[in-house]
């Protein structure tokens, strides 16, 4: 995944990318990994070296995939293999992270490039109605940015914040902003007339660390997001797992003080309650004016403000009494810590660390390595980019809105649309 930017036109178009056959194999792999090279097609696919170059032929001279250039050094005989790549004809997916106070829409075609991204600020008090108009007016923005067509766009992932079942619905009534009760992801598909599937903002977060952020090369990998509040997602072996009934990594609902606070969920004492964004800002406010957010205090704990690297410090300890739990029990690989907190770097994770090293086994904490997110606040629309393009059998075309025979419960919205123009990330 790279950085923003366009490409030339390709002129003429077949009507649809394969689906079936060795070429439709070819796409549909290429849609979920990204570019590959020819021998790993032949190798993850278990074909043929023939089959898989006359497959590939035929996808470029139809406009389907392009070969570019493999940015890893080459040190063998011969000409440096080349990555081959769905094109922009092949498709448009969108990802949108809609959290409490700000949404974010990424444009990124199937073979794995960004085109465009666009964010906003939002007051938490919006209603739901503003909150969908927000999101397709960023859509028609990325769209109309990256010069793409917006018939194109095969689907959309919607990152939410709150937990949802198995059926992309709040699996809480108190936990979720209002404007969730509204159903976003119906109006939005019935407004775009795309394909929108729902998760939950911090397993998006999880899923596109794993996969370009800090993540990466690691099997068992447990993230965190904090901001104003808390979640968590775990990916297994490059795959998410959400729990039986779709909840799992709701971190911020773990009780770390029993008499504590009155949390929204109804229990006492959560971590979000602590550690959550308004909590650090309430702490500080005692003391210090002019610290509105977690912006301000990381802003002021770095210019030498002692309350708030106080404050950033706490954070970081309640945290590992959480996460310490998380270690003993799943023994993740990697831990990384994202959101608003994780833009605070080593003033939250140096007394996470210390946290972890004394209330964790240490042969858990020996195997596991706590860092930072790579992706910053892009992270979640970036997940919600890898879930249209990982998870494709979500957004395929259906008659109506929760259609008999569609694939998931969790799809929502109509139509396909496969076609645009030109090329790459
Ligand atoms: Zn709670």
């Amino acid at each position: 995944m790279t950085a923003p930017g366009t490409s030339p036109s390709r002129p003429r178009r077949p009507s649809r990318l394969p689906g079936s056959g060795s070429a439709g194999q070819v796409a549909a792999l290429l849609r979920a990994s990204g570019p590959m090279t020819r021998g790993e097609l032949g190798t993850t696919m278990g074909l043929s070296r023939t089959t898989v170059s006359a497959t590939v032929t035929r996808l470029i001279e139809d406009g389907w995939v392009d070969e570019r250039p493999s940015t890893t050094t080459f040190t063998g005989r011969g000409r440096p293999p080349t990555l081959l790549a769905l094109t922009q004809q092949a498709g448009i997916a969108i990802g949108v992270d809609l959290g409490r106070s700000h949404a974010r829409v990424v444009l990124a075609h199937l073979g794995h490039e960004v085109l465009a991204e666009q964010a906003l600020e939002l007051h938490e008090s919006w209603h739901a109605t503003a909150a969908v108009e927000a999101v397709e007016k960023l859509v028609d923005d990325v769209v109309a940015a990256a010069g793409v067509d917006r018939a194109g766009i095969v689907g959309i992932g919607l990152g939410l914040p709150a937990p949802l079942d198995t059926s992309g619905h709040s699996a809480s009534i108190t936990i979720p902003p209002d404007w969730m009760r509204e159903d976003p992801a119906r109006a939005l598909s019935q407004r775009l007339g795309v394909p929108v599937v729902v998760d939950n903002d911090a397993n998006l977060g999880a899923l596109a660390e794993a996969r370009w952020g800090a993540g990466r090369r690691s099997d068992t990998l447990f993230y965190v997001k904090a901001s104003t509040g808390i979640g968590a997602g775990l990916v297994l072996g490059g795959r998410l797992f959400r729990g039986s009934a779709g909840t799992a990594g709701e971190l911020g609902h773990f009780t770390v003080d029993e008499d504590g606070l009155v949390c929204r969920c109804g229990s006492r004492g959560c971590l979000e309650v602590r550690a959550g964004g308004p909590a650090l800002v309430a702490e500080v406010g005692h003391s210090r004016s002019g610290i509105n957010n977690v912006g301000d205090l990381i802003a002021a704990a770095r210019g030498g403000d002692l309350a708030c690297t106080r404050v950033l410090a706490d954070a970081g300890e309640t945290l590992g009494v959480a996460l310490a739990a998380v270690l003993n029990i799943l023994n993740p690989d990697r831990v990384v810590l994202g959101g608003e907190l994780g833009g605070a770097g080593e003033l939250v994770l140096a007394s996470l660390r210390e946290s972890l090293a004394r209330n964790a086994l240490s042969s858990a904490v020996r195997s596991s390595s706590v860092v930072p997110s790579q992706l910053g606040r892009r992270a979640e629309a970036l997940g919600a980019v890898l879930l249209v393009l990982t998870e494709a059998e979500r957004f395929t075309t259906q008659p109506g809105p929760r259609a008999k025979g569609a694939r998931s419960p969790l799809t929502q919205g109509h139509r396909s649309g496969q076609q645009a123009h030109g090329h790459q990330p």
